[in-house]
């Protein structure tokens, strides 16, 4: 078994906080533990929290059609992970306290897949992970380096399918983390 097996277990019996206790699933993370590039979400919401994977439903499947196109692929050559790894009761927004308190699997998921690039899916994540301020609105496909780890914002699918005329800029978001893929693990294309 793997160190990310192992962490997924240990992840399964926490109940740290609320969320842990009405969850319907655990919502660790999908995807190839050598990727080089991992995404990541805010908390896993009906359809995640019912199939125990996070980005499903109409905009996980809006995600993946887009992340196809640079050549990426969940079950491939990426990881995808959310900070909370239970649903929030009712879709409610995850408290500070429950941030706080689940960020720890994230690092220890982070510790052990060692990712080139991040790429913070909407501003929660965006906020929590690169930096309290970003306008995401504004800087959704700029990358910062953060602790020798290239990262990168996009806009959440979510926000797309409420706003189709914005998917072209999240094309774009992908189509420069592709060329920013080339220049730094460009083996991602090899897995
Ligand atoms: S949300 Fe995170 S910290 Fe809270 S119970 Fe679930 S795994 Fe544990």
């Amino acid at each position: 078994m793997g160190d990310l097996d192992n962490l997924r277990l240990q992840c399964l019996s926490c109940r740290k906080c609320e969320p842990g206790t009405t969850r319907t699933n655990l919502v660790f993370g999908v995807g190839n533990p050598n990727a080089r590039v991992m995404f990541i979400g805010e908390a896993p919401g009906e359809q995640e929290d019912l199939r125990g994977e996070p980005f499903v439903g109409r905009s996980g499947k809006l995600m993946d059609s887009m992340i196809a196109e640079v050549g990426l692929y969940r079950d491939k050559n990426i990881y995808i992970a959310n900070m909370i790894k239970c649903r929030p009761p009712n879709n409610r927004d995850p408290l500070p306290s429950e941030q706080e308190a689940c960020i720890n699997w994230l690092r220890a998921q982070f510790k052990i897949i060692k990712p080139k690039i991040i790429v913070c899916v909407g501003r929660i994540a965006a906020a929590r992970i690169m930096k309290p301020d970003i306008k995401i609105t504004k800087e959704h496909g700029v990358f910062m380096e953060k602790k020798g780890v290239l990262m990168m914002a996009t806009l959440h699918p979510a926000a797309l399918l409420r706003n189709i005329n914005q998917k072209p800029l999240a094309e774009e978001d992908f189509r420069i983390l592709k060329q920013k893929i080339m220049e730094v693990c460009p083996e991602t294309y090899n897995i």
